[in-house]
């Protein structure tokens, strides 16, 4: 029987969904934060929905010789605004990580592999609506939060909005200029309609002492008070609203940090005032 037998069907790359499962996209801009840190953005599958705070899941094709072709699949919080016509993702680069090797060698013009489907519950509407709205992150983990800033819509609800960033070293603090410009116009463009929040951005580098940024780390700085004298604002389950997201050694500490001071987990039967996320 021949290749082009309609009966035989093309072999499939290892590692790889079912054609009508991802769409390939294209690379369309990339910036560098520092040497292991960097921005870029893809072009979108119209189809493609998501929910700030959601993930989209990324893939790369590998072809190292011997083990032949294949792609390799990662999760990707979505750091763009659900209106915009492109996707934005922040990512590290692992030393020998198996995907980020291969994403950061990717140029403009290049071609990326997009799940059409996103996932994930680290969403503003896991919570019964509040009045106070902490984004605690670490490293990469500020991505989803910087979607969830664009979303119009936690501008109309919440009353004050913190967003927390605890990185190693200052080259680490992406995002800083537009956090810092959100807060300054009161929203994620000039004049946001109906906007009644106010932004306070608390920066956290944990490795040298830094003028305007506190020097530990988060769970330190919930228990000795100096997280809430920093943001203006006390941590109280009643109004307020925590989410989490970055390395799983943080969430862990900062969740049992919270919880002492009255936080629960938002569960699906079980509503609360707190929603974590893992990145390994
Ligand atoms: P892996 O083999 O996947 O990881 C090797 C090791 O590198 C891990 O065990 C861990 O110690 C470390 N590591 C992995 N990811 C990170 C990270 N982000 N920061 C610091 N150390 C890390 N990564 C991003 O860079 N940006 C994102 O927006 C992002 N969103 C994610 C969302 C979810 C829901 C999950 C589960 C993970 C997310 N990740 C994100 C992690 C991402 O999926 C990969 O783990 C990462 O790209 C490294 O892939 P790798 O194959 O190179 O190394």
């Amino acid at each position: 029987m021949s290749a082009s037998s309609p009966s035989s069907s093309p072999a499939r790359i290892p590692g790889s969904l079912a054609p009508d499962k991802y769409s390939t996209e294209r690379v369309t801009w990339i910036e560098a934060v520092n040497d292991h840190l960097f921005r870029f953005r893809t072009t979108r599958y119209p189809g493609f929905r998501f929910a700030p705070g959601q993930f989209a899941r990324l893939g790369v094709l590998r072809d190292d010789g011997d083990a032949g072709p294949r792609h390799v699949w990662r999760a990707y919080s979505i750091a763009s605004a659900a209106y915009d016509d492109f996707l934005e993702f922040y990512s590290i680069v692992v030393p020998d990580g198996e995907f980020t090797t291969r994403l950061a060698g990717l140029k403009v013009g290049d071609e990326l592999l997009i799940e059409k489907t996103s996932y994930g519950f680290l969403t503003t509407d896991r919570f019964p609506s509040g009045e106070q709205l902490w984004l605690l992150s670490s490293g990469t983990g500020l991505a989803p939060f910087m979607s969830i800033l664009q979303d119009l819509t936690v501008w109309t609800t919440y009353r004050k909005i913190v967003v927390v960033h605890s990185v190693r070293t200052p080259d680490e603090l992406a995002y800083r200029a537009d956090i810092e410009r959100y807060a300054r116009q009161g929203g994620p463009i000039p004049d946001t309609p109906d906007a009644i929040a106010a932004l306070s951005y608390v920066p956290i580098v944990t490795r040298v002492p830094i003028d305007g940024c506190l020097q530990a780390r988060i769970p330190a700085a919930i228990r000795d008070g100096s997280l809430e004298t920093a943001a203006g604002l006390r941590l109280d389950p009643g109004p307020g609203r925590a989410m989490l997201c970055g390395n799983p050694e943080m969430v862990e500490d900062v969740r049992a940090a919270l919880q002492a001071r009255g936080f629960a987990v938002s569960r699906r039967s079980h509503p609360g005032n707190m929603a974590i996320e893992n990145y390994w």
